[in-house]
């Protein structure tokens, strides 16, 4: 099918069922130039010379610079903020000729777990529509999983990639710390976020992903990585030691659904399962929210009113406000960073224990959510918020990859199942889930 008339499809989507009566709520902007950027990219397409994602049409969290559009960050702080340049993503997205359609609803500054912290209004999730779409990248994952476009970019600190892919039943990649380049990402805690795919299946996110990836000079964390082979990703791997995560999570069901189909497909593939613990994995929370608040805090310094848009304790919602005052108290002098301090202790016990892990394992298998998505607007106590992050935030703590595979449903909601490598393996971490999907598949 043309680009123009896939893109007509979807703005047809779009307008039903995003923008119309009980809509979802995951596009924030349409890129103006769309249709005329489409029809070059088939007369290039017709050419025998465009590029590698030539006929992809794909959204952009709306943390993530493209220029002339509102990058509102889901904020009224800066809801008139227009990107005066593309983030090295979407320039290497443009370059291969992917179309860029437009932004996605998200968590305000990228903080939160459902989805319903922006200030536009919360994502509805396009599975069950009175139900949070999961966050912070809750646009994108909804737009990948109503077939508003094909694929989708998203960011992620402790989980905000991995949740929506989770809740919306698409694939949802972490890549690796320094993997893809975060220049132009708004971020919300610089040494823990990373920018990376939702899509349809494996393959597509490793088609985006093996775009994106790569060193940048402009993003001083930026490393350079071996480029994502995708015929290597085709393959099954022979010899894959599996380590399930022994951990115990409220939700008994997904936790039985987890280790079923782990047992399933190391059957199959005749892959050794080994049952692991890692030993203070319980810390995770602990040490994550103290460097969030840190670095998030430090991060919001600029949006002081003066150059972009307003200032931010006078615009933001409350769970921004929430750690921008929990980061100028844990910051102050009188404290000498002790609780700082305390988390990047546990942040580097973490490290260890991964890396000696991933001695014993090619991946770590896991829920992504602990816990089925909750109805919008529903309170659910700051435990249980919290508890979202236990399985995903440790991946970012340590700086490995990490995926969310939609792998079954309870009640017809979808679960997804986090595989996670170490660092630099994401090459192999597609592998091992694109073996696991080819099974969900026949
Ligand atoms: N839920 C986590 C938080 O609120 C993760 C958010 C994210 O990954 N951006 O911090």
């Amino acid at each position: 099918m043309k680009t123009v008339e896939k893109l007509k499809k979807y703005l047809e989507e779009i307008k039903k069922n995003d923008q119309n009566g009980n809509k979802i709520n995951a596009i924030l902007e349409l890129n103006p130039n769309i249709n005329e950027e489409a029809k070059k990219i088939d007369e290039k397409i017709a050419k025998g010379n465009a590029g590698k994602l030539a006929g992809q049409i794909i959204v952009l969290k709306a943390n993530i610079n493209v220029e002339g559009m509102h990058i509102s960050c889901g904020s009224k702080v800066l809801e008139n903020y227009k990107a005066p340049y593309d983030a090295t993503v979407v320039k290497k997205i443009k370059d291969e000729d992917g179309l860029i359609l437009g932004l996605t609803n998200c968590d305000e500054f990228a903080c939160g777990w459902s989805g319903e912290t922006s200030a536009f209004g919360p994502t509805k999730n396009p599975v069950k529509i009175e139900l949070v779409a999961g966050g912070s990248s809750s646009g994108s994952g909804a737009a990948v999983a109503a077939n508003f476009c094909d694929m989708a970019l998203g960011s992620d600190t402790g989980g905000s990639i991995r949740v929506p892919a989770s809740h919306c039943g698409v694939v949802g990649v972490k890549p690796s710390y320094g993997f893809v380049s975060r220049y132009g990402l708004i971020d919300m805690c610089m040494s823990f976020d990373q920018i990376g795919p939702l899509t349809k299946n494996v393959q597509d996110a490793a088609l985006l992903l093996s775009v994106i990836q790569g060193y940048d000079e402009c993003d001083s964390i930026s490393e350079k990585s071996k480029s994502i082979n995708l015929k290597k990703v085709e393959e099954i791997p022979k010899k894959i030691i599996v380590g399930l995560l022994d951990f115990e999570i409220s939700n008994k069901e997904i936790q039985k659904l987890i280790n079923e189909k782990t047992k399933q497909f190391c059957k199959k593939y005749n892959w050794e399962l080994k049952k692991i613990s890692i030993p203070h994995l319980d810390l995770a929370i602990a040490t994550y929210f103290p460097i969030v608040y840190t670095e998030f805090y430090s991060a919001t310094r600029r949006l002081d009113g003066r150059r972009y848009g307003k200032k931010v304790e006078e615009a933001c919602g409350p769970e921004v406000l929430r750690r921008i005052l929990g980061g100028s108290e844990i910051t102050k002098a009188e404290h000498q960073g002790r609780n700082y301090h305390l988390a990047l202790q546990a942040r580097e016990l973490l490290k260890k224990e991964f890396e000696n892990i991933f001695k014993e394992v090619d991946c770590i298998i896991s829920p992504v959510v602990p816990r089925l998505p909750h109805k919008i607007g529903e309170k659910i106590s700051s435990k249980e918020m919290f508890e979202y992050d236990a399985l995903t935030s440790p991946m970012n703590i340590v700086g490995n990859c990490a995926l969310s595979l939609p792998i079954g449903e309870i009640n017809k909601i979808p679960v997804g199942m986090q595989i996670a490598c170490d660092k630099f393996q994401d090459e192999k971490m597609l592998q091992i889930a694109r073996s696991i999907e080819k099974l969900q598949i026949s």
